[in-house]
């Protein structure tokens, strides 16, 4: 079988691993996790970062640390990975789903601004849901398969609205907007390196901010708001931290980044230039201001009643295909939290995405076999 995706560790990885055994630091402390906040924080142009136990806890404490609780809403697109949506729950608040723009696949800045502008009204410093009496507390916009969101235009709007924006960035690492890092888009911005993820730490996550007072909470309520040196807890708060030894694993992958994402982009771009003359199908999107990591490839099926049989036909000849995210408001869980409009770019998109191999140790030969593969299918 060509798997979908796949880590390559070849690295230090082995022998980083070693020097946890060897030192007996395998917990929560140990230099691999002081390391790889640096080595992340570098890439992602932040000040600091908090690694934790996976992209769903780093995401949790980004929005405790930012007090998003009971009777909160937060701004989501509807076309996410559960993680997000099961995030905010986690919190005590609940999702405010809303669609994502065709061109991005991400957070429709004006489908935002709109849902702001009609269904709340400003109350004591808030903006409230005008039918659930719910506060607005942040907008969560999310780099879908790693290509960023329009953050300049969410940016606008959460200033407008005085509201914080926690960026869903989990496959984003490396991904630039307009030039600039992920780190640098929002508020907070939080990272995975669960194992099909560009880089991994076998599961893990991060934190990332340049907001001293934010770092230093969610810290503090990553290490159960411990006060001092002994048993005093000032908040009931979490172990999400990361262990050395996942740490050891993501140093050694952060280390070959830059190699990761060449082979990620030069992955999408031959999927694209081999498959795109196919009639009825396209290409992932790539606004020209976004410059994706590229975590999966793939292509879009105009007729979504085809989709299954392809997967199916793929996966028989050992080509690992599949569909793509289902949208929050089809999600059992999620079915009865307010949405703004209809959603049918989500509802859409969902039944005609087709991820392709892409791991970064990909072969040539075996690359050019899934093309045949599809291009006989067709
Ligand atoms: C992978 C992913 C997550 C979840 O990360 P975990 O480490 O699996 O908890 C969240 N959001 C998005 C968009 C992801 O792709």
């Amino acid at each position: 079988m060509i798997p979908l995706a796949v880590p390559d560790l070849s690295g230090n990885e082995s022998r980083y691993l070693q020097q946890c055994i060897d030192t007996t630091f395998v917990s929560s402390v140990g230099r691999f996790v002081d390391d790889f906040e640096s080595a992340v924080a570098q890439v992602a142009g932040t000040t600091g970062a908090v690694a934790t136990s996976s992209g769903t806890t780093a995401l949790h404490l980004a929005l405790a640390a930012l007090r998003v609780g009971r009777g909160d809403l937060v701004v989501l697109p509807s076309y996410t990975f559960i993680a997000s949506a099961n995030a905010i729950s986690m919190a005590g608040a609940r999702p405010w789903l809303i669609d994502i723009s065709q061109e991005t696949w991400t957070l429709d800045p004006s489908a935002l601004r709109a849902a702001l502008e009609q269904d709340t009204i400003s109350q004591d410093g808030s903006y409230v849901h005008r039918q659930t009496g719910e506060r607005v507390a942040a907008i969560m916009p999310v780099h879908t398969l790693g290509h960023p969101a329009d953050m300049d235009a969410i940016g606008d709007v959460a200033r407008d609205y005085q509201l914080p924006v926690v960026a869903d960035s989990a496959a984003a690492l490396g991904a630039l907007y307009k030039q600039r890092p992920i780190g640098q888009l929002a508020t907070v911005s939080c990272l995975s390196f669960n194992g099909n993820k560009t880089i991994t730490s076998g599961g893990g996550g991060m934190v990332l901010s340049n907001e001293r007072g934010i770092l230093e909470r969610a810290e503090h309520l990553n290490t159960t708001a411990r006060v001092g040196s002994a048993y005093l807890h000032d908040e009931a708060a979490f172990n999400y931290r990361m262990t050395n030894v996942q740490a050891a694993v993501g140093l050694a992958q952060v280390e070959r980044l830059e190699i990761f994402l060449a082979a990620k982009a030069r992955i999408s771009q031959r999927y694209s230039s081999e498959l795109f003359d196919l009639p009825g199908l396209t290409l992932f999107p790539n606004a020209d201001w976004a410059q994706s990591a590229h975590w999966f490839s793939g292509i879009v099926i105009d007729e979504p009643a085809k989709l299954s049989g392809l997967v199916a036909a793929l996966n028989k000849v050992g080509i690992q295909a599949r569909e793509f995210w289902i949208p929050m408001h089809s999600q059992t869980p999620y079915r009865d939290c307010p949405i703004f409009g209809d959603l049918n770019v989500s509802s859409d998109i969902a039944q005609r995405i087709l991820t392709l191999p892409c791991s970064t140790n990909l072969t040539d030969d075996d690359q050019g076999f899934v093309i045949s593969q599809i291009r006989e299918l067709w």
